[in-house]
């Protein structure tokens, strides 16, 4: 078993389609154990985007990101952060496998809908930068 986060970014949200992200999860095999909406501050974006702080794109991506509501969840599974990577596609749509959430309803490189943890130590960091222990189930 294995922890990820993932977001429905401000676009998604827009879009309604928080569901339709969290129903090819659930159909993957993925348990939501953490789940709520949040507004993101800029700073909050920042901070949990800090590995990205020298990209050209960080201040738009971090507005972006702070600009409406998104949806933050834990999942757990099986090689879940994978998984979830896999579902997402690749983050520009463009180069997105069909099929792949971002394929499907992403607009832009930025605008990509979703967001996943790439890897066991940013899963690691991103988990509790948005959930206590007492907001996760399983
Ligand atoms: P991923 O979300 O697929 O792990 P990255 O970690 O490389 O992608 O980038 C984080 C986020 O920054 C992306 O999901 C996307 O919203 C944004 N982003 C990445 N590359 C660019 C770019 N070249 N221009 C604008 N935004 C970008
Ligand atoms: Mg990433």
């Amino acid at each position: 078993m294995e922890r990820t986060l993932s977001i429905v970014k401000p676009d998604g949200v827009k879009k309604n389609i928080i569901g339709e992200v969290i129903k090819r999860f659930e159909k993957n095999g993925l348990k939501v154990v953490g789940l709520k909406l949040a507004n993101l501050s800029k700073k909050e974006a920042e901070g949990f985007y800090a590995v990205h702080k020298s990209r050209p794109f960080f201040e738009s991506l971090t507005g972006f990101m702070s600009s409406g509501p998104v949806a933050l969840m834990v999942l757990s599974g099986d090689n879940a952060i994978k998984k979830v990577r896999d579902l997402m596609g690749a983050t520009d749509p463009k180069n997105a496998a069909p099929g792949t959430i971002r394929k499907d309803f992403a607009d832009s490189i930025e605008a990509n809908i979703v967001h996943g943890s790439d890897g066991p130590d940013t899963a690691a960091f991103e988990i509790p930068y948005f959930f206590n222990a007492l907001e996760i189930f399983e």
